[in-house]
This record gives C-alpha cells, sequence and structure tokens, in this order.
C-alpha cells in the first residue's frame, strides 16, 4: 500500500487503474464481436392494467449472453456502448428483434423499447424505426418508445424533431425513470410525450406507514393527469404497494410482484393458454 501522498499513492492507485482499463477494453472489444456472434437477447417484463390486471403489452430488456462470463444486464454494458458509439447498432438491432417479435403476439399488446441518448442524435433513427416497423409489419400505435429526460435535454431542438415525426407516424412516447432527472415543469410541458413511467425509486418507498412517498406518488400521477398523460408505476413488488398506486389514480403498473422480465418463447405460452381458455369460455 502507498506510504501517504505525492508518487506513492500514484503508486497505489496505478495498478488498479490499469486494471480497470483493461477490463474495459476487453468488455468493448467483446461488444463489437457480440451482435454478429448472436449473443445478445430480448427479455420482456409484462406491462399490466391497475384496474382488472389485463397485460397491456411488453417491455423489450436487453441481456448479453457472454461467451465467459454469462448473461451480463445491461447496467454492465450499456454505458460502454454508449461511450464508444456501439449502442448504435446495438439499438438498431433492439429495435427490430423486438418489433419482430410483437408482430407474433396479439394485436392489442403494445411493445415499449428503451432508446439512449445517442440514438436520438443520430440522424436515421426516424428511418430505423421506420424500417422496423415496416418490416414486422406492426402498427406504429403498437410502438412505444421508452426516453429519460436525459434524452429530452440533449440537443432539443433535433430530439424535438425527432419525437415530433415519430409521434405523426402513430409511436408514442414515455418519459422514463420520471423523478429522478433535472428539468422542469415547465420543459417537460412543452415535450410531446404520451406516458410517464415513475420510477422504482419511489414506488419501493410506498408503504402504507411512509405517508410523504405516498403523497410523491400522489402528486406524480396529478401531474401526469393534468398535462393528459398516461402513467406507469415501475418496479412494484409488494400487493400494498400496488393498493396504493391504485388508490393514487395511477394506470398502470409493471414489476416482480407481476412477473420478472422473461423469454420471448413464455409469452407465446402464455397468449396460447389465454386463447384457450377464452376459447373454452365461450
Ligand atoms: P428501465 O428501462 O427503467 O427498466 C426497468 C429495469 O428495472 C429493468 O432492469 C428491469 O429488469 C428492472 N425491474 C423491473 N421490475 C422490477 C422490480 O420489481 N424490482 C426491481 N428491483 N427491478 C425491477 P434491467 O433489465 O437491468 O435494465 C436496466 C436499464 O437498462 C433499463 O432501465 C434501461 O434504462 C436500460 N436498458 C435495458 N434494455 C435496453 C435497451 O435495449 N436499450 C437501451 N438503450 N437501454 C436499455
Ligand atoms: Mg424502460
Ligand atoms: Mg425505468
Ligand atoms: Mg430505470
Amino acid at each position: 500500500a502507498a506510504k501517504g501522498g505525492g508518487r506513492g499513492a500514484f503508486r497505489f492507485f496505478e495498478p488498479e487503474l490499469d486494471h480497470l482499463m483493461h477490463v474495459r477494453r476487453n468488455l468493448e472489444k467483446d461488444m463489437r464481436k457480440a451482435l454478429a456472434r448472436g449473443e445478445f437477447e430480448l427479455h420482456f417484463q409484462p406491462i399490466v392494467r391497475v384496474e382488472g390486471g389485463r397485460t397491456s403489452g411488453y417491455e423489450a430488456l436487453l441481456r448479453w449472453h457472454h461467451p465467459e462470463r454469462g448473461m451480463v444486464l445491461p447496467g454492465e454494458f450499456i454505458p460502454l456502448a454508449e461511450e464508444t458509439g456501439l449502442i448504435l447498432p446495438i439499438g438498431e438491432w433492439v429495435l427490430r428483434a423486438a418489433c419482430a417479435e410483437a408482430a407474433k403476439w396479439p394485436s392489442d399488446l403494445t411493445i415499449a423499447i428503451n432508446l439512449s441518448p445517442a440514438q436520438f442524435r443520430s440522424k436515421e433513427l426516424v428511418s430505423i424505426i421506420v424500417g422496423a416497423l415496416a418490416t414486422s409489419g406492426i402498427e406504429p400505435h403498437r410502438l412505444e418508445l421508452e426516453v429519460t429526460e436525459t434524452v429530452i435535454m440533449h440537443d432539443s431542438e433535433a430530439v424535438f424533431a425527432a419525437l415530433g415525426q415519430l409521434r405523426e407516424l402513430g409511436v408514442r412516447i414515455a418519459l422514463d425513470d420520471f423523478g429522478t432527472g433535472y428539468s422542469s415543469l415547465s420543459f417537460l410541458q412543452k415535450f410531446p410525450f404520451d406516458k410517464v413511467k415513475i420510477d422504482r425509486s419511489f414506488v419501493s418507498e410506498l408503504a402504507s406507514k411512509r405517508e410523504e412517498a405516498r403523497r410523491i406518488a400522489r402528486a406524480v400521477v396529478a401531474f401526469a393527469v393534468s398535462l393528459g398523460k398516461m402513467t406507469t408505476a415501475e418496479g412494484v413488488e409488494t400487493a400494498e404497494q400496488l393498493a396504493i398506486l391504485r388508490e393514487e389514480g395511477c394506470v398502470e403498473a409493471q414489476g416482480y410482484y407481476f412477473s420478472r422480465p422473461m423469454q420471448a418463447s413464455s409469452i407465446a405460452q402464455q397468449a396460447q393458454r389465454k386463447a384457450e381458455a377464452a376459447v373454452c369460455a365461450a
């Protein structure tokens, strides 16, 4: 270990930094090959109507099956993909694969896809989305794009134009992780979006004994309703959280309480069981 400051401290940190850089370089190298090797996969998590419990659609969540590390979650590689620009080809793959999967589902189910700020800075975003819709044949209104406040605060002119074009096509826009960003209410009011996703950090605080958390949820729902937006609560894990959200007027919910993100084949099986039940009930 280092003795005091100066060159000693530098020597202490160097191997660690070196190791980190090495890990990063390897991750980047592997990521460059991952698309061609078919190592990416989408998992899907249901988004459920709070009233009645019907599934309105699914959010696509990216997974990477790394040959040595096993399953890598987006939190571990999306930031590096954004820094290196690899998010552009990866994001395009996600758009196409998610739309292709949704085309196999009953046509009343929506597909929500997360977009990075870098994708919005690319001039090709709108044409890539138009292409994904055309190839898959899904109706634009079934597609929902999830963007964070960071996306809309970046280079707002270009983003505003892209969002406008997409909405004209009938594609819907959801503001993801709402409440964690720094945008002002007046700024948000100007942005063309359809839905607010209440961040998991607020939902996890919801419990009958936590009155402040409940007031925050109430305020967010009221804000969304007053702007005419839909509301979805993220990260719902308990029946109690769901009951509070229902009382506060939240329209949709998503979280482990209903289901973890699952493989595409499970959705097809679910749809089949539902169809069979409907036929039996008739
Ligand atoms: P997000 O869009 O806010 O997605 C919700 C995250 O919360 C997912 O994590 C999901 O698995 C997790 N989650 C859902 N319900 C619960 C719950 O009840 N409890 C807890 N503790 N967690 C829950 P995941 O899949 O690790 O994704 C993390 C983030 O990575 C996403 O946050 C999104 O911002 C980003 N991401 C995922 N897929 C993509 C993608 O295809 N493209 C881009 N650009 N970003 C993606
Ligand atoms: Mg999301
Ligand atoms: Mg979110
Ligand atoms: Mg999140």
